[in-house]
């Protein structure tokens, strides 16, 4: 299995280079030159394995320049009981008949993103040996609050790697910035952006691309990658969870031969809904996608429209996670929806770039509403959602995942379409205490972060997860802010790369 740019369909390297590199040269997104399939008698037989196993099974597929056993080690290391909480790892839970949350946050920061980072730095290692020639890898990231904290929880003290995160100075919660600014590791660093995540992820892309800070890098026998979902690494993972989810459907009875399932996905940077695409592809039997966003609704317009139009007020949510503008990874599906047309996606990119906005071709449109619907609600629908679903199934959710449910009961409601579905839910909420207690009418007043966090467990008595309990009293580290346009002397200061 080859991997192409979206950009230049004519490239043409391994996944250990696509891991490793994280970004094609030209800008574009790598992607596998064609999707691997899985039968239903595949998918039959792995109900009847563990999570593990089930990874071993994706992955293999796809990183054909990987050993059995090289993958067997990254899956084995990465997802444990003792790290996910039980060897479910993904587990479903049943909200009522037929609707299903698939829970991705039992993870260490308890945020969906550990699904992929925490094997991101093992896959990172292999392909490393494969490919760096003892390089020192360098992990640029930008984060709207998730990403950063799993990827540095994943990447501390790894082996000949370093990791830098750019964060949004005021769009990630409180439990998130604490997360990320008193993390542990002799290989970290952290630093807040005046800007918002569009400007953090820009820049970070820029940083990237850029011939000059490469070959400065190079000089120190350093090496850029990506632990954002522009890697590809980081999409593997996330097509594992949703072959699991099948197999768990069709394991307990609640999907039967023939049936399909539809996916609901709170989406920002669209690496998640693109997994479940991905599956779908391979040959899960998935039924319509269907695409969240909170009030930056940006996504749920294209899919309406087929216009994709970045130029308005960006709003700071209480879903601060999916607070993104510029969705990365839907580059990707336009790819593929386009037939592989490189040269139209570099012209949609390059558009996007300059004006702001772009318009696909009446096909692509027509292939994209085929398989997805949209939908978005503001804050006070998110919040509504959280009570609602507290008060009628005892199920509390944070405030991204109950963007999902809303968005998938208006599409219920509208549709009648009553397929059996699994909604994705990406965070516990407690990372979100405050916008959480508050939608249940609890007071936040006065109190700080922990305080907020007792007020939640006081009115739900859903389990504090010790990960977030550690923090409190916990020194910051890393206090440091820079300006969007200073980041590259930020990151020479942060390696200690001297002028
Ligand atoms: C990252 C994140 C999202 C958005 O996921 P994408 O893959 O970027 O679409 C949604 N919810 C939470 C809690 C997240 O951390």
């Amino acid at each position: 299995m080859m991997y192409k740019s979206t950009r230049d369909a004519s490239v043409s390297v391994s996944s250990a280079q696509a891991i490793t590199t994280g970004i094609s040269p030209d800008g574009g997104l790598f992607v596998p030159a064609s999707l691997p399939s899985l039968t239903a008698e595949e998918l039959a037989v792995l109900a009847g394995k563990s999570y593990v196993e089930r990874a071993d099974a994706v992955l293999s597929r796809f990183l054909t320049d990987f050993s059995a056993e090289e993958i067997h080690a990254c899956t084995s290391s990465a997802y444990t009981s003792a790290r996910f909480g039980s060897e479910a790892i993904a587990p479903l839970h049943e909200l009522y008949e037929g609707v299903h949350i698939l829970e991705l946050w039992h993870g260490p920061t308890c945020a969906f993103k550990d699904m992929a980072l925490q094997i991101l730095p093992h896959l990172m290692r292999v392909s490393a040996g494969k490919t760096a020639d003892g390089k020192e890898i360098v992990i640029l990231v930008a984060t709207s609050g998730d990403t950063g904290k799993a990827a540095l929880e994943g990447f501390r003290d790894a082996e000949h790697t370093r990791i830098l995160v750019f964060y949004p100075e005021e769009g990630v919660s409180p439990m998130q910035k604490l997360q990320m600014i008193t993390q542990e590791g002799e290989n970290v660093a952290v630093c807040a952006i005046r800007g918002n995540f569009d400007d953090a992820q820009n820049g970070v892309k820029e940083i990237f691309t850029d011939p000059a800070v490469a070959a400065r890098l190079a000089r120190q026998g350093m090496l850029f990658s990506s632990a954002n979902s522009i890697n590809w690494g980081r999409l593997v993972p996330q097509v594992v969870y949703y072959v699991s989810a099948c197999c768990d459907l069709m394991k307990s009875g609640k999907l039967r031969p023939g049936e399909r399932f539809n996916v609901v996905v709170p989406t920002g940077n669209f690496g998640n809904i693109l997994a479940a695409y991905y599956a779908k592809r391979m040959g899960v039997p998935i039924g319509r996608l269907i695409c969240a966003s909170n009030r930056n609704r940006v996504l749920a317009e294209f899919m309406e429209t087929g216009v994709y139009d970045r130029r308005r007020e960006f709003y700071a949510t209480v879903s601060p996670s999916m607070d993104i503008l510029i969705s990365s990874n839907l580059e990707r599906l336009l790819f593929d929806l386009a037939g592989e047309d490189d040269q139209l996606v570099a012209e949609l990119m390059e558009q996007l770039k300059a004006g702001g906005v772009y318009t696909v071709p009446p096909a692509v449109k027509q292939a994209l509403q085929a398989e997805f619907s949209g939908g978005w609600c503001d804050d006070a629908q998110t919040a509504q959602t959280i009570r609602k679903t507290f008060d009628t199934y005892g199920y509390l959710c944070d405030t991204h995942t109950a963007v999902g449910v809303h968005v998938y009961e208006e599409y219920r409601a509208h549709t009648g379409d009553t397929t059996p579905t699994v909604i994705a839910s990406t965070a516990n909420p407690y990372k979100f205490s405050r916008s959480v207690t508050e939608a249940l009418g609890g007071g936040t007043d006065g109190s700080d972060e922990f305080g907020r966090v007792e007020e939640l467990h006081r009115l739900t008595g859903a389990p504090i997860p010790a990960p977030l309990a550690a923090l409190r009293g916990k020194a910051p580290r890393f206090r440091q802010i820079c300006e969007r346009e200073t980041m590259r002397e930020a990151v020479y200061q942060l390696l200690h790369i001297e002028g």
